[in-house]
């Protein structure tokens, strides 16, 4: 086979305890999962069924690691999230088999330009630009899940230069990783090397450059990643 551009590199990210890497194929992520967070965001959190949004895979990147402030706004805001890797493909995936489909967890940052996001709910336009630029996605290396505890309870948070910011339970999820991963297998068959942003709690804001955001989710992964200067 030949190509007419250079084939692209494969996206991927690290897993913990070894040097294999897992293979990026798309991100997957929930929109207002945590009842507080939609709340903060204006929005009612009632039972309104789950939603998502992608990002490329490239907008994944290992952790720790700098991120160049990025283009366009003036209102980089952290969104700490629960990862779920998928292993096992599928379409219709029923609750009870979903922990079936999950190769590993992992922890990381949503990042969002909230500047585009608020202008694009305004005008009915799409979420990309708030949400699928590059490197918007720093990931902790993954967790196999036979050494994860939990993904239906733990503690999650996010620090910014030390002062937390977010501070919840994966418990507080309102769809839960078993149910929103069926969902979103009603509408695209899952494949290995997808990955799920499972949602953010309360607590997002501002980050400048230079500063330093360290989250993780109890059991699972830290990350620490530092707001460089703009691109
Ligand atoms: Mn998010």
């Amino acid at each position: 086979m030949s190509y007419v551009v250079p084939v692209p590199p494969q996206a991927s990210l690290a897993v913990q305890d070894t040097d294999a890497r897992f293979p990026v194929r798309r991100i997957f992520c929930v929109g207002r999962n945590y009842e507080a967070h939609a709340r903060e965001m204006g929005n009612d959190p009632d039972r309104e069924p789950p939603f998502f949004f992608t990002k490329p895979a490239d907008a994944a990147c290992d952790t720790p690691c700098t991120i160049p402030y990025p283009p366009l706004t003036n209102d980089l805001h952290h969104e700490i999230e629960l990862v779920i890797a998928i292993g096992k493909g599928g379409a219709n995936i029923a609750p009870s088999d979903v922990m079936d489909h999950i190769w590993g967890a992992s922890v990381g940052i949503d990042l969002t330009r909230r500047d585009l996001q608020a202008e694009a709910k305004q005008t009915r336009r799409p979420w990309d630009w708030a949400k699928a630029f590059d490197l918007s996605a720093p990931i902790a290396p993954i967790k196999p899940i036979a050494d994860v505890p939990s993904l239906t309870n733990g503690r999650i948070w996010l620090a910014v230069n030390g002062e937390t910011r977010q501070d919840a339970d994966i418990a507080d999820l309102i769809w839960s990783v078993a149910d929103h991963i069926a969902t979103l297998s009603e509408s695209m068959t899952l494949a290995p090397g997808d990955l799920v942003m499972t949602g953010t709690p309360a607590g997002v804001a501002a980050v400048v450059e230079g500063d330093v955001i360290t989250g993780g989710v109890e059991g699972i992964a830290e990350f620490e990643v530092t707001i460089g200067p703009r691109a």
